[in-house]
């Protein structure tokens, strides 16, 4: 059994903006007064560049510009904080789910797995198969409740070790070292897992767009959600 003292989490992709893309776009409707802040992230630019797309308010009217501009408008917000910060006073979120942020959390366990694939609007899961693989080696994380308390604590170890324990007897039962056939082993590892803790040690990758992260954020940061490890 492996002890986890901190489940880790690695932000390992972000969108990222063709910058040529966009500029060939402003050119293209008459190169508006407006250019990427080169003090945010391409995320930032991308959510204010939607954001102005859907008004024409990338400056105020100008009629020689008649496709980049709105005779709506004659004054617009300038700045990158301004403009997203508006946005999300206003409550428009949709422009905020073209960003996207990849995280892989390692060793976080499946009461953490579980509840974050609950989420299902704007993410995208891949997570570690306990149906390939083996869970030979535990790795467990003791809440901090249990190891405040010596009894409680040897309590969780004594039954992630037999959990353990129960995964390599049933290896040697079904000769598993033996057996070459990669369905069979599939089968039996599948079997195997339904005797493993759920608080056992796993990976998860998961993608989400910016309005997703910030639901999901709100929701498990309430004080009656559980820890997330
Ligand atoms: C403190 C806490 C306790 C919880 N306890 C329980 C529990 O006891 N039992 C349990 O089963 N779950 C429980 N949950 C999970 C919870 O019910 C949700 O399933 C989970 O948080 C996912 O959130 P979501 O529904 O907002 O989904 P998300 O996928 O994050 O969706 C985001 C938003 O999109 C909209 N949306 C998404 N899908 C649909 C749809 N199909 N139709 C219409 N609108 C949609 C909704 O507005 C939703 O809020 C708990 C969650 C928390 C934070």
């Amino acid at each position: 059994m492996r002890e986890i003292d901190k489940p880790k989490v690695y932000l390992v992709a972000k969108t990222a903006l063709v910058t040529e893309g966009l500029n060939a776009y402003l050119a293209d409707i008459g190169a508006p007064d407006w250019g990427i802040d080169p003090d945010v992230s391409d995320g930032e630019n991308l959510i204010e560049a939607a954001g102005r797309m859907c008004y024409r308010s990338w400056q105020p009217y100008d009629p020689n510009k008649p496709e980049a501009t709105n005779p709506n408008v004659d004054r617009v917000r300038k700045g990158n904080k301004e403009y997203i910060g508006n946005v999300l006073k206003s409550g428009h979120g949709s422009i905020i789910e073209h960003v996207n942020l990849t995280f892989i959390c390692r060793n976080v366990s499946r009461v953490f797995t579980h509840e974050l694939v609950r989420h299902r609007a704007g993410m995208a899961y891949s997570q570690e198969s306990l149906r390939y693989v083996r869970l030979d080696d535990l790795s467990f994380w003791f809440p901090e409740a249990a190891c405040d308390n010596r009894q409680a604590k040897q309590k969780f170890e004594d039954v992630v070790h037999f959990l353990e324990g129960s995964q390599k007897e049933l290896a040697e039962i079904f000769d598993f070292e033996n057996i070459h056939d990669f369905a069979t082993k599939k089968q039996l590892t599948s079997m195997f897992r339904r005797l493993a803790p759920i608080g056992l040690g796993t990976s998860i990758m998961v993608t989400g767009n910016l309005r997703a992260w910030r639901h999901i954020i709100a929701m498990r940061t309430s004080e009656h959600a559980e820890v997330a490890k």
